[in-house]
């Protein structure tokens, strides 16, 4: 993505902002063009609480290229307290001590580093 790309991306990384629908009031994460629930096109932007549960994960032990540092790694369906359901890398706890359920919350986090630039975005901790 290109610097300018990345500005104009910026509120969404360094939030979790995720979309309500003016239509049905479903909130969408990320936000998408099309409601799947009404068919709406209308949304507002709505901050989320990053809160949630850890309602499934798998532990990452040959990562992709440029997450080689991280492994092994822990990448989780977080179900936030909207409702809302994100895949995302849960960090701050050892993988093997995880368990289902278990209460989690947003934090911003370094993903990746690549050719000195470095990625921000979202992960969930135990909380
Ligand atoms: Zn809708």
């Amino acid at each position: 993505m290109s610097a300018s790309g990345y500005l104009r991306e910026a509120p969404r990384r360094y939030r979790l902002e995720g979309a309500a629908c003016k239509g049905c009031g479903a909130i969408h994460f990320p936000p998408r063009a099309v409601c799947d629930r009404c068919g709406g096109r209308d949304f507002e932007a709505r901050e989320l609480s990053g809160e949630g549960e850890l309602l499934a994960y798998t532990i990452i032990r040959h990562p992709p290229k440029g997450f080689e540092g991280q492994a092994p790694y822990a990448i989780g369906i977080v179900q936030l307290k909207e409702g809302v359901r994100v895949l995302a890398q849960i960090t701050d706890c050892d993988p093997a001590e995880l368990r289902e359920g278990a209460k989690v919350e947003a934090v911003m986090r370094r993903i990746r580093e690549d050719g000195g630039f470095i990625e921000y975005g979202y992960k969930f901790r135990p909380a």
